[in-house]
C-alpha cells in the first residue's frame, strides 16, 4: 500500500513528504523548559502549556501509530522585485491565500484515499493547531535541518515552506530520507541581518523580540526599542530567510495564489494608512493577514509609517487621529508615528 500512497501523494503536488512513527522528544525537554523560564516565548503562553504533549506524540493522540509529515514550499515572489521603500512589508507567506486551508485540503484527502483503502483507518490533522515539535519531527524524518535561525531547511526547496502532519493510527511503512547534517558551518547571515536581535545565540530565538511575533501574536504596546527596529515591516518578517544561502535558487509553486500576490506585496503605506476596516477585511479575506485584525494592522501600519521617514505620511497620519482615540495601544503607536516624522522634518 506504501507505494500508492506515495504516487497519490505526489498527485497532489506534494514534493516534501515523510512517514515516521512516534518519536519520544524528552531529549528536548530541558531545552524547552530553560527557553520558555528565559521567557522567550513572550505571551504565546500556549506554548509554555502542554508540555508533554509536545514531547510526545502519543499524548496529543493516544492511538498514533505512523506521522505523515507534508511540507509544501510557497517562495515565488523575489523581494527584490520590489521596491521596498515606502511600502508595507508583508511576510511571503502571508500574501497568499492562508497555508493552514491548504495543507488541511491536501491532508483531509491524503486521510480520505487511506480510508477508501481500509474503513478503520482513523487520523488527525495538524497545521499549526497543536502542540507539535514539527520542525524536530521533519528534522527526525531527514526532511531537513535546523538551522542557526531556527528555521527548518531543506538543502533542495531553502526554508520557504509550509509544514503539515497527519496522525495515523495505523503503523504505515517509514518513508525517512537520510539525516541532514547541520549546514550552516560558520555561516553567520542570519544571526547578524535579525534586525531585533531575536537570534540571541545560534539556534536561540527570542521569539519576545521576533518582529514575526511581535506583528502577529503580540497585541500590546511595542517598546520603543524594538519599534524602532521593525522597519516597515506590517506583518511578519522574511530578513533571516531572505540572508539566508540556501534560499537562493527559484522554488517551483506549489501553493495556489491569490490573484493579486504582486499587488499586496506593493501596496504603498499611503494608502495602508488611510485603510478603513471594510477595506481591510476585503483586501486579506481568504490570507493570514486577517488573523491581526483590523487593529492591530492598523497599529503595525502606523509603526511602519514612523519608521519610514517619509514625512510626507504626515498628513494622512493625522487624519487618522480620531479614528483611534478608543484604542490607547494604536492611538499610541499613531503619535509615535507623527511625532517621529514631525521630529525628522525638523532635523
Ligand atoms: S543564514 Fe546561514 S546561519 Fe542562518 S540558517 Fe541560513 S545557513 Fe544557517
Amino acid at each position: 500500500m506504501i507505494e500508492e500512497v506515495k504516487d497519490y501523494i505526489k498527485e497532489l503536488g506534494i514534493e516534501i513528504f515523510a512517514i515516521i512513527k512516534p518519536l519520544d522528544f524528552s531529549f528536548r525537554k530541558d531545552y524547552l523548559i530553560r527557553w520558555i523560564s528565559s521567557r522567550f516565548h513572550g505571551e504565546m503562553d500556549y506554548m509554555a502549556r502542554n508540555l508533554e504533549k509536545r514531547l510526545s506524540p502519543e499524548k496529543l493522540y493516544p492511538e498514533v501509530k505512523s506521522i505523515l509529515i507534508v511540507g509544501i514550499p510557497y517562495d515565488t515572489l523575489r523581494w527584490n522585485d520590489i521596491d521596498k521603500k515606502g511600502r508595507g512589508l508583508i511576510s511571503k507567506y502571508a500574501i497568499r491565500r492562508d497555508y493552514h486551508r491548504v495543507i488541511k485540503k491536501k491532508l483531509k484527502k491524503i486521510l480520505s484515499f487511506l480510508r477508501e483503502k481500509n474503513s478503520e483507518i482513523q487520523g488527525r490533522i495538524y497545521v499549526d493547531s497543536a502542540p507539535v515539535l514539527e520542525k524536530e519531527l521533519a528534522r527526525l524524518a531527514g526532511i531537513g535541518f535546523i538551522g542557526k535561525n531556527t528555521m527548518l531547511i531543506s538543502k533542495k526547496f531553502g526554508s520557504y515552506f509550509f509544514l503539515g502532519e497527519l496522525f495515523l493510527n495505523i503503523e504505515l511503512e517509514e518513508i525517512k530520507h537520510p539525516p541532514v547534517p547541520l549546514l550552516c558551518v560558520s555561516c553567520k547571515r542570519c544571526v547578524e541581518a535579525c534586525p531585533s536581535e531575536a537570534i540571541v545565540k545560534p539556534y536561540i530565538l527570542d521569539a519576545s523580540r521576533c518582529i514575526s511575533y511581535l506583528t502577529i501574536e503580540y497585541r500590546g504596546i511595542i517598546k520603543d526599542e524594538l519599534e524602532n527596529q521593525m522597519g516597515q515591516w506590517i506583518f511578519g518578517c522574511d530578513e533571516c530567510q531572505e540572508v539566508c544561502p540556501f534560499n537562493r535558487k527559484n522554488k517551483p509553486l506549489e501553493v495556489s495564489l491569490i490573484p493579486d500576490e504582486k499587488r499586496l506585496a506593493n501596496i504603498k503605506l499611503e494608502e495602508l494608512i488611510l485603510l478603513r476596516k471594510e477595506d481591510f477585511e476585503e483586501i486579506f479575506k481568504g490570507t493570514p493577514v486577517k488573523r491581526a485584525g483590523y487593529e492591530m494592522f492598523m497599529r503595525n501600519v502606523f509603526i511602519a509609517a514612523g519608521n519610514s521617514g517619509k514625512k510626507e505620511l504626515l498628513q494622512s497620519l493625522r487624519k487618522r487621529e480620531k479614528d483611534f482615540l478608543q484604542n490607547p495601544i494604536v492611538y499610541h503607536h499613531l503619535l509615535r508615528a507623527i511625532k517621529k516624522l514631525e521630529n525628522n522634518c525638523s532635523e
